[in-house]
């Protein structure tokens, strides 16, 4: 949807702004350079950006392969543009394996019976196709352990269908814990050593997602792998960020919604379900068209905040499907149809991803994944279509 149609039209949507997407991509490419190529994650609908634009997009900006987690994904990209390779991140399940070789989508192999699986479907279609191996360093989901790491990356290249086109693994903590993170470094180094030795040529290493790619810069290789940076996000972190880095991301999602209502409650009026919220004050609220049926979360009632006229205002008791609650004491002007913003700036004022995550106990991946249907996507910048 093109985005002037927004302003009028509805109770709650969501503006993506792809100049400021292309900028993130830029930003990334600068800091990587350019001996290391880029994998942007797009995995659940683009972080609920919307997968079809964001593809375009990142296509257009020069991303140079996707990262996906179900084949339905990788199909989506295909149709936007044909050429860029695929990696699904996750395991295929058996029944997939066939699907994604005609898909073109590079698999992740963490077993021999994957391995298995996959030359000979490939054998049976004729192919001879591109996997990446994963290593298990401390992540604990998907790949390889280090002892078996090697075996496996023999196997692999042994196996006629497939060729190894990468090796890669997956930081668990590189926004809080330096340690683990130079334990699982160690461990991926030892693997990568040891196929060296073995004269195995691998021609494409990845280990850094957004937090590895700002706190391990050690570990760029010659691919990182962005999701929440690409979309204008730094990850929370406990880390104090390398001061080279600086932040010039800019957020591409913002959330808004409406002034359904404004009225004065006198002292005692509780609100909402459950009354969890309960008048200290006469005061002003003013009810708000979005509710966790929208995907604003429910865990931020009595805790989140919005912007109204560009003033913080409080969400005040349990926040419902479809309808939330707002203080607007200190917002005189408020009125019926104004618009809220849940995510975005107003003037000085800014609620991103990672404060209302914050807020709620959350993560911003999680809000932004949680956003739903109900909600369209607008879009803004030069390649909005
Ligand atoms: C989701 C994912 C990423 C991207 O993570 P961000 O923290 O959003 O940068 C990278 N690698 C793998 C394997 C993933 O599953």
């Amino acid at each position: 949807m093109r985005a002037n149609q927004a302003a009028s039209a509805y109770r709650c949507w969501a503006q993506i702004d792809l100049n400021a997407l292309g900028q993130n991509l830029a930003w990334i490419r600068r800091r990587v350079g350019a001996g290391t190529r880029i994998l942007t994650v797009v995995k659940a609908d683009a972080y609920g950006h919307g997968l079809r634009q964001i593809a375009a997009a990142l296509m257009h900006g020069g991303t140079d392969v996707f990262g996906v987690a179900n084949l339905e994904e990788a199909r989506s990209i295909r149709q936007v543009g044909a050429g860029w390779p695929i990696l699904m991140l996750g395991a295929c399940l058996p029944n997939e394996v066939t699907s994604a070789i005609r898909d073109d989508v590079m698999p992740t192999i963490s077993t021999a019976a994957e391995a298995q699986q996959f030359s000979m479907a490939a054998l049976k279609l004729g192919k001879q196709i591109p996997v990446h191996v994963k290593v298990d360093t401390g992540m604990g989901r998907l790949g390889a352990r280090q002892r078996e790491a090697t075996l496996l990356i023999q196997t692999v290249t042994g196996l006629r269908g497939l060729r190894l086109e990468g090796v890669y693994s997956h930081y668990a903590s590189a926004d809080k814990d330096p340690e683990q993170s130079a334990a699982q470094q160690d461990r991926f180094q030892k693997v990568l050593d040891q196929v060296r030795k073995l004269g195995i040529p691998i021609p494409c290493i990845h280990a850094n997602n957004s937090a590895g790619l700002l706190f391990e810069p050690k570990t760029q290789f010659n691919l990182v792998r962005p999701g929440l940076l690409v979309y204008g996000i730094t990850p929370p972190s406990t880390r104090p960020l390398p001061h080279t880095t600086g932040t010039p991301l800019h957020p591409v999602l913002s959330w808004n919604c409406r002034i359904a209502l404004v009225k004065e409650i006198s002292r005692g009026t509780p609100l909402s379900y459950g009354a969890t919220f309960v008048a200290r004050r006469r005061m002003r609220v003013a009810t708000l068209t979005a509710g966790y049926g929208d995907g604003y979360p429910r865990s931020g009632s009595n805790q989140a905040s919005v912007l109204i006229h560009g003033t913080r205002c409080r969400v005040l008791g349990q926040i419902t499907m479809d309808q939330m609650i707002a203080d607007v004491s200190k917002v005189p002007t408020a009125g019926v149809g104004d618009p809220v913003t849940l995510i975005g700036r107003e003037k000085e004022e800014c609620i991103t991803a990672a404060e209302l995550a914050a807020a709620c106990g959350s993560i911003p991946w999680e809000v932004l994944t949680s956003i739903t249907y109900r909600v369209p996507r607008l879009y803004h910048g030069a390649h909005a279509a």
